[in-house]
């Protein structure tokens, strides 16, 4: 599991120790679909994550009040190196997606990407993250790739995020 469960997670979200506030922001690394063309996203994506994987990937829990933070890490949200977490935050995709299909040279690719997400949340139940970095940006981290028109598919060798050498433990 995360550095989280479900249950450490909400009770960070109970009251904030600082000011006991109840509105928290939290950061967390989720996983976003891209389809990409010739290169270039054909848009922002969409998330494809649920509930676990939601806290699975949860580094950082601020009060939107007063700003103490109620739960940080910069260990590597998927398998856990060390200190790792602000390089990953600055860095490119470890893993380069190619203009076109390597096998057939078709120029529509789809990928699953880590990306860096916020959410203001008020409850157990938080509402859609906003994205921090979408594919292309520094901090957006491509999982696996493959191409729309015949079988070629690549997976991040070791960590997707650190490109630490894992193994990687399991996702919720
Ligand atoms: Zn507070
Ligand atoms: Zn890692
Ligand atoms: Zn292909």
């Amino acid at each position: 599991m995360g550095q989280l469960d479900e249950p450490a997670f909400a009770r960070h979200l109970q009251a904030c120790r600082g000011c006991g506030g109840t509105s928290f922001d939290v950061a967390t690394y989720l996983d976003r679909h891209v389809e990409v063309m010739l290169g270039d996203a054909n848009n922002d994506g969409k998330w494809v994550h649920d509930g676990e994987k939601f806290v699975d990937g949860v580094y950082r829990i601020t009060c939107a009040t007063c700003r103490v933070d109620a739960f940080s890490s910069d260990a590597c949200p998927r398998c856990h190196a060390p200190g790792t977490l602000p390089a990953t935050l600055a860095a490119p995709s470890h893993l380069e997606v190619p203009k076109r299909c390597p096998a057939c040279s078709g120029m529509q690719l789809a990928l699953i990407g880590f990306a860096p997400a916020t959410v203001r949340t008020t409850g157990a139940k938080p509402p859609t993250p906003t994205p921090r970095a979408l594919f292309g940006e520094p901090g957006f981290h491509v999982i696996a790739m493959a191409c729309d028109d015949c079988d070629w598919a690549a997976t991040a060798p070791g960590c997707p995020l650190c490109a630490g050498p894992g193994p990687l433990r399991p996702r919720p």
